[in-house]
């Protein structure tokens, strides 16, 4: 069988279908390591950590924050189902610097009932919205 030319991309979360078009290369965070993916991949499933998801429409590059869930890969398409995801450019960086010290915050200096697990989530995820802000400001 020929190899697809291109992916079908699809990011979802819970409330809505954030994108869908053709690609060429997907790059995404998997809990054990991000990975690539080009047109023609081995069929596979897999989990998802906080961090940037990147796609590629021939020379031009998409950034994404993703938070969680899964990634299903097929030879003609990806698809993400996350928990949240925003494109570079929808990222409201004054809330993730103010979500990021309130983290912070929490961390160092911690009440008794402090949920260490809930802080440190919200620590990478305001980490990864300002990292993926950036790479979009910069590629502008
Ligand atoms: P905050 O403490 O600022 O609410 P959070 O990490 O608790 O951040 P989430 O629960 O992950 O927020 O997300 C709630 C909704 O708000 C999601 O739809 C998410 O995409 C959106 N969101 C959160 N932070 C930002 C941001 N900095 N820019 C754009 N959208 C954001």
């Amino acid at each position: 069988m020929p190899l697809p030319d291109h992916l079908t991309l699809t990011i979802v979360t819970p409330d809505h279908a954030v994108v869908r078009r053709e690609v060429d290369e997907v790059k995404a965070p998997g809990s054990e390591g991000s990975f690539g993916v080009l047109p023609g991949h081995t069929p596979f499933l897999a989990s998802l950590q906080a961090g940037e998801l990147w796609y590629r429409c021939g020379q031009d590059i998409s950034h994404v924050a993703v938070s969680f869930g899964f990634a299903e890969v097929l030879p003609d398409s990806v698809t993400i189902l996350a928990d949240v995801a925003e494109p570079a450019e929808t990222i409201d960086i004054h809330r993730a610097e103010s979500a990021r010290e309130r983290a912070r915050s929490r961390l160092d200096l911690p009440e008794p009932n402090l949920d260490f697990g809930r802080a440190r989530v919200a620590l990478r995820k305001s980490l990864v919205r300002l990292e993926v802000a950036k790479l979009a400001k910069s590629k502008a």
